[in-house]
């Protein structure tokens, strides 16, 4: 994984798709609380519950809280799976005020701030490095599903890497530098949306000059399926 190759990805996409300027949320603790509802679900989902969420309490933790669990979990039914949600979202706010908030969680060093997370029920490496890295602005790699695909079909992942292995990667080719950071997760997941699909598109795609998994199908025409 070469910082070169890296960082011509980044520049290609940013160049074709524009900056996608995430997290879309307007506090830290709503990215926080985003983050847990958007496993196994489209943000669309998301924005729902949030927005339902909102409609009967103000979205802080100590609020959170203070709401009946069943009206909670009623609250976060559009983003799926909402009885665990919102057990999960009730787990993360009693922990969040008793590491003392923002002020007290942001305190911790990267790494004990990234174990405190994962120590929380229902926060695994994913959902912990989004809210590290767009909540807390630390230099972390958030790696998912999309990152998986995108890579392996540019040669850069063998496939079957562990998730870790992956983050330590990128973050010692891309350094320390949060605004690329957060910028190169979204356009990664904007790809995975649009181009690189699960049938990708390949003539529409910006980067199907340098992707070995293009180049069996690579074809002139506005949008191609490859093989892949
Ligand atoms: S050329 Fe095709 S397989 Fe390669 S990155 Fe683009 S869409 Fe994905």
């Amino acid at each position: 994984m070469d910082a070169e190759s890296l960082r011509r990805v980044y520049a290609t996409l940013l160049d074709a798709l524009g900056a996608q300027d995430w997290w879309p949320a307007q506090t830290a603790f709503e990215v926080m609380i985003g983050a847990i509802l958007t496993q196994n679900t489209a943000w669309t989902n998301v924005e729902r519950a949030l927005a339902r969420l909102r409609e009967r309490v103000a979205l802080d933790a100590e609020a959170i809280l203070g709401l009946d669990p069943a009206e909670l979990a009623d609250a976060l039914r559009p983003s799926g799976y909402f009885n665990v949600k919102s057990q999960r979202v009730r787990g993360f706010c009693r922990a969040y005020l008793d590491a003392g908030g923002f002020e007290g969680s942001d305190a911790l060093a990267t790494p004990a701030l990234r174990a405190w997370l994962l120590a929380i029920n229902g926060i695994g490496p994913e959902t912990a490095d989004d809210i590290l890295l767009y909540a807390f602005h630390r230099p972390v790699f958030v790696v998912d599903a999309y990152t998986r695909r995108l890579f392996e079909r540019l040669g850069l992942l063998a496939g079957g890497e562990a998730y870790e292995h992956i983050r330590h990667a990128f973050e010692e080719a891309l350094g320390p530098d949060v605004p690329m950071l957060k910028e190169y997760h979204a356009l990664i997941v904007s790809q995975g949306k649009a181009v690189c699909r699960t049938r990708p598109l390949c003539g529409a795609c910006a980067l199907r000059r340098d992707c070995p998994a293009a180049s069996a199908s690579s074809s002139d025409s506005p949008v191609s399926e490859c093989s892949s």
